[in-house]
């Protein structure tokens, strides 16, 4: 074990493994094209905690990132970002984690001092997005001291790392979640079945809510959906209005949640709800691109729109609590569970909608 006077020099210091200098990580060194190469062992300096990663999840966002690119991540860059694995180097101003422990983390922290920050609007701190975790497509990944500080979880012995890699996504979820009013005898409609929708639909089952209908386009998704208890409109969100009129006595939903990140799917989304219905926006749409709302609905119909970004240190807090409780149950979400060379097959299947999330072990248990 290094002393801590050894951990400051940082790059000098013998590598944490084995002696090992470098690790295999992915690269995306331009949209459409990833390499698996032999990358500098990533240290923890001062105030980093380093963690061998032992499951790495893809997401739509990963799947963005590597089709179209993301203003974000611009390339060539690490990517990977919904992540669990085992301490493996603490910087000597870190307190309250060792060496050896399995943890969750989410890959982002605000500051907490900005204007933002104090009106518990962390989502919107600049730092969220200036220093932001990836490369957890790869054997290592270093934390920075404000993702140790707030937003590093001990995974519980009982939780499979698949599962506590889910820890972003649902700070997301939960998050667009409490800017809307729920109650237990409310429809909620959730317009795509992607993994989004059915972490969605997770959620509002531990919230009691009973009804809740899907709309899919993707035949495969729809059985996922099904499977977890959603009743299924099976068309493109364009052809839903009458079908879901039909399913709740003309008035539309009491919720809708669009799950798409398309504009299209945006301005059709409004269609959905009932009169005095609220809208949530979840997924974001590519920069610059507009929609348009008949403004009768916006304000003679009260339909109430909402589209909450990313997540707060409460919203961490929360997917913790709900994924230590044992009971979520997110691992159905893992359609499968593939090694780092495998990682653009994985990315294929999940962007094809071929079951919902991958998992990628970079390291051997
Ligand atoms: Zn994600
Ligand atoms: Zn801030």
């Amino acid at each position: 074990m290094p002393t801590a006077e050894q951990r400051t020099d940082g790059l000098e210091r013998p590598a944490v493994s084995g002696g090992r200098a470098t690790m295999r990580g992915h690269v995306l060194v331009r949209p459409g094209h990833i390499e698996l190469r032999e990358l500098p062992l990533p240290r923890a300096g001062a105030d980093g905690v380093v963690i061998r990663v032992r499951a790495a999840l893809t997401c739509g966002t990963d799947v963005k990132t590597f089709v179209r690119g993301h203003p974000i991540f611009p390339t060539p860059t690490l990517f990977g970002h919904e992540f669990a694995g085992d301490v493996v180097e603490v910087g000597p101003q870190v307190r309250g984690i060792r060496e050896g422990e399995a943890v969750m983390a989410a890959p982002t922290a605000p500051c907490g001092t900005c204007y933002y920050c104090t009106r518990e609007q962390e989502n919107l701190c600049a730092q969220v997005t200036e220093e932001f975790v990836v490369g957890a497509f790869a054997e290592y990944v270093r934390l920075p001291a404000p993702v140790v500080r707030t937003n590093l979880f001990r995974k519980p012995a009982a939780l499979p790392y698949v599962e506590a890699a889910l820890l972003e996504p649902l700070a997301c979820v939960l998050h667009g979640l409490s800017h809307v009013r729920l109650r237990p005898d409310d429809t909620v409609v959730l317009v795509g079945a992607g993994p989004i929708a059915l972490l969605h639909l997770l959620v509002l089952r531990t919230r009691g809510i009973g009804r809740v209908v899907v709309v899919a386009r993707t035949p495969g998704r729809a059985v996922q959906a099904r499977a977890l208890g959603a009743e299924v409109v099976p068309t493109a969100v364009a052809a839903a209005r009458e079908p879901i009129l039909a399913l709740t006595e003309g008035r539309g939903a009491d919720l809708v949640i669009e799950c798409t990140g398309e504009p299209t799917v945006w301005e059709a989304a409004p269609g959905l709800a009932r009169r005095g219905g609220q809208v949530e926006l979840f997924g974001g749409c590519p920069v610059g691109t507009g929609v348009r709302f008949d403004t009768a609905r916006l304000h003679y119909d009260q339909v109430a729109i909402t589209s909450p970004f990313h997540f707060t240190p409460r919203d961490v807090r929360a997917a913790y609590d709900l994924l230590a409780s044992g009971t979520f149950g997110g691992e159905v979400l893992v359609s499968d569970v593939l090694p780092l060379e495998r990682l653009e097959e994985a990315l294929a299947r999940h962007r094809s909608g071929q079951g919902a999330k991958y998992a990628i072990l970079p390291t051997a248990a």
